[in-house]
């Protein structure tokens, strides 16, 4: 089984139609697809990863999903609070000065 790890910085030949996708690096430091969930759409709740508590219906947040795996990364997306996602890589216990 091959291992899983964090791929390499390739260039992307990406057709200009998804020119609009937003990709961002992951807690994991992989690379993920961000879509904005508005709130008229969120019509369940959703687990998110980023706090472990619930995202509650009507809430805009987005939706996460690897962006190296083409469709079959949609099976894997997550759903987190916009500002939990926003602060995913300032969440690790070390403190810094500010
Ligand atoms: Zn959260």
């Amino acid at each position: 089984m091959p291992r899983r790890r964090p791929p390499p910085r390739k260039q992307r030949a990406l057709p200009p139609l998804i020119e609009s996708r937003r990709i961002e690096t992951g807690p994991d430091g992989y690379e993920y697809e961000v879509r904005p969930v508005a709130a008229a759409r969120a019509t369940k709740t959703y687990r998110c990863p980023g706090c472990d508590h619930e995202i509650r219906p009507g809430t805009a947040h987005l939706v996460v999903l690897p962006a190296d795996r083409g469709d079959q990364g949609a099976e894997d997306r997550r759903h987190w609070h916009t500002p939990c996602w926003t602060h995913r890589a300032t969440r690790s216990p070390t403190r810094k000065w500010s």
